[in-house]
């Protein structure tokens, strides 16, 4: 592989973004110590509270992205034996927009904190910290799984968001995205950790 290859996965860069419930539980040390303790660097780190504007450019807008969302929620409406007709639609890029919209709701309800965090494969090792998307799915050991017991079934019924503490880009493209829209680069940084070393080894000269 070449050394700029290598080089992109040594930096690559992931967005987290404790939701308001994450914040109103206090559980910001918590997920930021689990960030620090694999090795991660953060690189960028604020407290804020979102416009609705802003949440709105936040998540993907596209076709592909509202059905999948329609989707997962019909499946959970099934799941859990709630009857689908009662959301008004059945087509998954309408539920898709309801949700969207039920996000910018939880997303503004109170401040959040959002951050950058750089190392190698950054995007999957963040997802993985924070789990599956629905709590009861998310494995222990996980920030989801630790630390959210909402439920999918409430959620729908009371039209809302699943209240899941974090918020990590999923794919390299959403994590430039993202930290392109919530950070300016003079509010990144570039400084090297002092176990950064982690991963090279010493060879005798
Ligand atoms: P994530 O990347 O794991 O956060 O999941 P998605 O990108 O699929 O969805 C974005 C957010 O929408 C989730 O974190 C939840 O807060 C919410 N959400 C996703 N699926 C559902 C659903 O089926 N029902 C409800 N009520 N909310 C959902
Ligand atoms: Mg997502």
């Amino acid at each position: 592989m070449s050394e700029t290859k290598m080089d992109l996965i040594e930096k690559e860069r992931t967005y987290l973004m404790i939701k308001p419930d994450g914040v109103k539980r206090s559980l910001a040390g918590e997920v930021i110590t689990r960030i620090e303790r694999c090795g991660l660097k953060i690189v960028a780190l604020k407290m804020f509270w979102a416009t609705r504007e802003q949440i709105n450019e936040h998540y993907p807008k596209d076709d592909g992205w509202l059905k999948r969302i329609g989707e997962k929620t019909k499946v959970n409406y099934d799941r859990y034996g709630l009857d689908v007709k009662s959301l008004g639609t059945e087509d998954n890029k309408e539920i898709g927009l309801m949700v969207r919209g039920w996000l910018l709701d939880y997303l503004t309800s109170a401040p959040m904190i959002k951050m950058v965090i750089e190392g190698p494969h950054a995007v999957d090792l963040v997802r993985k910290m924070a789990g599956n998307t629905i709590p009861a799915q998310a494995e222990m050991g996980t920030i989801r799984g630790d630390f959210s017991v909402d439920s999918a079934a409430f959620a729908n019924r009371d039209k809302r968001a699943i209240f899941n503490v974090v918020h990590a880009s999923e794919t390299p493209e959403e994590a430039r995205h993202e930290i392109g829209f919530w950070f300016s680069p003079e509010e990144i940084f570039d400084f090297e950790k002092t176990d950064s070393t982690i991963y090279k080894i010493d060879r005798a000269k």
